[in-house]
């Protein structure tokens, strides 16, 4: 059983329906509808040593990619993120491990405008979690919203911090391309907001392109195309990892994001790039056949793995 089917299966429609839980399960995040108009997104992820970060990594980077891979979970939804609770579970009360982790907690809340506002401390292996808590002000977006005829577009370039785990983590200095694509992830928030009123539904690539568009794909039960040489991916990358492309289609911790869009926005979502300092590229088409494709000039490219998967 994977952890889609494990999630559907157990922890779906649990409790009671309320009317104000607009989107429960199933997205990046929760919607809850405000009072005065516009949503709550809530969304969490966990972190936990030895398997999403290596053991022995520094408190520091470990602080930023938790608060980086929640914030861009905000991004996928189009939500302003505002407040988050830390749940930590710590082998010892090392302190000179808790002020640079803190440290760094401090400088990447102040830049995301994001304030702590509670959480659970407790011993154990190291492990953390981070709750995130978001506004949207206007039109959330979805996985679910896709139209045939769109565009499939994606942020950034894709495989690279993949790669830096490939490469065993210790290939290169920290401050290396590869390792700050994996350990500073860069949450697309401003392009998000300003460019959601023309996308139609939008992911973030945190499992990996193939697996990330698929759920866009299953939840508006359409398919798509996507044109292999399009795959966005950094020269660094391209020449040092054999089937690069590959990895960049299933490697997976990219936080980068992937939406579609009607063609006729091309120009729009060009410009809005360009203002916010974001790199996109169109890489395909939603179709209204069920299949997902991806084609090299017209022949089927065979997939290796279908994306990360946790089970
Ligand atoms: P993401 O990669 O965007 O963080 P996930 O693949 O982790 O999303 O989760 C998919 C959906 O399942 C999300 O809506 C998430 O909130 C929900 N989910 C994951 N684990 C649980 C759980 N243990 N209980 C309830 N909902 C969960
Ligand atoms: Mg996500």
């Amino acid at each position: 059983m994977d952890e889609f089917s494990l999630i559907r299966h157990y922890f779906s429609g649990i409790g009671i329906d309320q009317p104000d839980v607009e989107l429960a399960v199933g997205d990046d995040a929760a919607l809850l509808r405000r009072g005065h108009g516009g949503f709550w997104a809530v969304a969490a992820d966990m972190l936990v040593e030895g398997r999403h970060f290596p053991v022995d990594s520094p408190a520091g980077a470990i602080a930023r990619r938790a608060l980086r891979v929640n914030l861009s979970d905000m991004a996928a939804m189009a939500a302003k993120p505002r407040f988050y609770t830390l749940t930590i579970s710590l082998p010892a009360a090392d302190e000179a491990w808790l002020a640079e982790f803190s440290g760094a907690l401090q400088e990447e809340s102040r830049a995301a405008g994001v304030t702590l506002i509670g959480g659970d401390t407790t011993a154990g292996p190291l492990s953390l979690s981070l709750q995130l808590i978001g506004e949207v002000e206007g039109v959330p977006l979805l996985r679910s919203t896709a139209q045939a005829g769109d565009d499939i577009w994606v942020t950034g370039d894709l495989g690279s911090a993949a790669a830096y785990v490939q490469n065993g983590f210790d290939d290169l200095a920290l401050d290396g391309y590869l390792s700050q694509r994996f350990w500073n992830p860069e949450p697309r928030t401003s392009f998000a907001l300003a460019a959601a009123a023309y996308i139609h539904a939008a992911i973030d690539v945190s499992d990996g392109l193939w697996a990330d568009l698929g759920h866009i794909c299953e939840r508006s039960q359409l398919g798509a195309t996507i044109d292999w040489p399009l795959i966005p991916v950094n020269s660094l990358v391209e020449s040092s990892v054999e089937e690069a492309r590959m990895l960049a289609l299933v490697g997976g911790d990219d936080y980068e994001l992937c939406f579609t869009a009607a063609p006729e926005s091309a120009a729009e979502i060009s410009r809005v790039a360009v203002e916010t300092g974001v790199k996109v590229s169109r890489i395909g088409q939603m179709t209204d056949s069920l299949d997902r494709l991806c084609l090299n000039q017209g022949e089927k490219v065979n997939l290796l793995r279908g994306g990360y998967r946790h089970f």
